[in-house]
């Protein structure tokens, strides 16, 4: 696993991380965006719809990604992952799940976090891509496993081919888990020590969880990619839950593969 290998990028006032591994897949565009810029992406009560639009808009200009088409899930912390397989035109934001993966040019998977994981999926061979969120939740429901499992089964993907980049999120030196917690991830991973107690509680070491999902579903270690930046203690840089509640705007991870004809222009 590598903790190195992300690029910090700064376009037009705002601001966002790419993993270099991905970056030199040729066709691919893939960001984790930043709060620089005042770009909350979330469709958030506090926030104008207008608003979100329009940084949304700002952040896939800097990539090159045309606008209509970002695809976006309603997100309630499972274990679904859905396939786009026919057309952008057959998704609805409105479906629920939390992981969409596709082998189709010209559609750009996004998630969208504040705490929780972006983990985002490439693979050259058949250009499946996938944008996973992981908070502890989905990480129990092994979210990452299953979305490799279904991109296996219904696109072809050899989990050996995957690339896989880890954005930001709560670390361990912010998760704090009560007992309940802890126990269901001592249960889930018996031979991989994934909390330390702390006071009356535990921290949690998600990415340590989500890598040794990764691992096992066969993705080898040399093209996992961890960014290692927590949200929680850079606040300056990102929106972090557990550090403003209800006020906390949203992150995105995101990536598409361009469509030929979008690269010639
Ligand atoms: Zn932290």
């Amino acid at each position: 696993m590598h903790r190195a290998g992300f690029t910090r990028h700064q376009v037009d006032g705002i601001a966002f991380y790419t993993c270099d591994a991905f970056d030199r897949i040729p066709d691919l565009r893939h960001a984790f965006s930043t709060r620089c810029g005042e770009l909350n992406l979330g469709m958030v009560p506090w926030d104008a719809k207008d608003r979100v639009e329009h940084n949304r808009f700002r952040l896939l200009s800097a990539l090159g990604i045309p606008k209509q088409t970002l695809t976006t899930l309603s997100q309630i912390h499972s274990s679904q992952c859905h396939i786009i397989n026919k057309s952008i035109a057959q998704w609805d934001t409105r479906i629920q799940g939390d992981a969409l993966a596709t082998s189709l040019p010209g559609v750009t998977v996004g998630v969208l976090v504040a705490d929780c994981f972006p983990v985002l999926i490439a693979e050259q061979k058949i250009g499946a891509i996938a944008a996973v969120h992981a908070g502890w939740r989905g990480t129990l429901g092994n979210i990452v496993l299953k979305t490799l499992e279904a991109m296996e089964r219904e696109l072809g993907l050899h989990p050996r081919d995957a690339l896989v980049a880890v954005g930001p999120g709560i670390r361990s030196c912010c998760l704090e888990v009560g007992s309940e917690v802890d126990a269901a991830f001592r249960a889930e991973f018996p031979e991989t020590p994934i909390s330390v107690p702390h006071g009356h509680k535990f921290l949690l070491d998600l990415p340590l969880a989500l890598t040794a999902q990764i691992s096992k579903a066969g993705v080898p270690s040399s093209q996992i990619f961890d960014l290692g930046l927590c949200t929680r203690c850079h606040p300056d840089c990102f929106f972090s839950y557990r550090a403003e509640g209800k006020l906390a705007g949203r992150q995105m991870g995101l990536l598409t593969r361009i469509c030929a004809s979008a690269l010639s222009a």
